[in-house]
């Protein structure tokens, strides 16, 4: 498979070559047709198989087209730590270089004042720990029923650092008719359940 048979937006595919990659891994192969179908996802993969760029890439594409609007992120992306949630964020601004999305990064040690202006002036793509997202959305500064994709990254991680009542609640926040993109490395019980209760008929792709 080659980058260019995906159907990613070119703008997303220069990003990408000028990133020097030369073939999608196989969680990117196996992952980007559905997520670009519109399809929830299940991904079974480790951290290094480039699981980041499997569910970036296709999320640019699709917010390519539409702009955002003040306090109602687009699309939402959780991960368990604030480096991960900052490394998600460091590929988001690679791969949309040749765009004019715009992303916030919800962390603690950021002041919220920060935060809360970019907030208030609409972004496309959130990326944020669950404890400071709900803190934000707890002070009324932020709407999620806007949000048309979400990204569950190292569900496993967050499973063991507590956040699956978070995750559950920030689900329930998001609108129904959302599209989902759930990582984990393994399956564990309680991470099956979730999956069952917010996926539809996600396409399993284990790497
Ligand atoms: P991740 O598993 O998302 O943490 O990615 C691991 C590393 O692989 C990151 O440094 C990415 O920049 C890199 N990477 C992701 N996709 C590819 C690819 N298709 N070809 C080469 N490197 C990649």
């Amino acid at each position: 498979t080659k980058f260019a048979d995906l159907g990613l937006h070119p703008k997303v595919l220069s990003a990408v070559e000028d990133a020097g990659y030369e073939s999608p891994t196989p969680i990117q192969a196996g992952a980007i047709p559905h997520a670009l179908s519109g399809k929830d996802v299940l991904g079974i993969a480790q951290t290094g198989t480039g699981k980041t760029a499997s569910f970036t890439l296709p999320m640019i594409t699709m917010l390519a087209k539409g702009r955002a609007r003040a306090r109602m992120p687009r699309s939402l992306v959780l991960a368990p730590t604030r480096e991960l949630a900052a490394q998600v964020a460091e590929n988001f601004d690679i791969y949309a270089k040749n765009t004019k999305l715009t992303k916030a990064l919800l962390i603690g040690g950021v002041s919220f004042k920060e935060q809360d202006q970019l907030i208030d002036k609409g972004v496309d793509v959130l990326i944020a720990t669950p404890g400071r997202l709900l803190d934000h959305f707890e002070r009324g500064k932020l709407l999620l029923t806007g949000v048309q994709i979400m990204v569950v990254d190292e569900a496993d991680r967050m499973l063991d650092m507590g956040f699956i009542p978070d995750i559950e609640r920030i689900f329930q926040l998001t609108p129904f008719t959302r599209q989902t993109l759930f990582f984990s490395a393994t399956m564990a019980p309680e991470i099956e359940r979730i999956t069952n209760t917010f996926l539809s008929n996600p396409e399993k792709i284990e790497v």
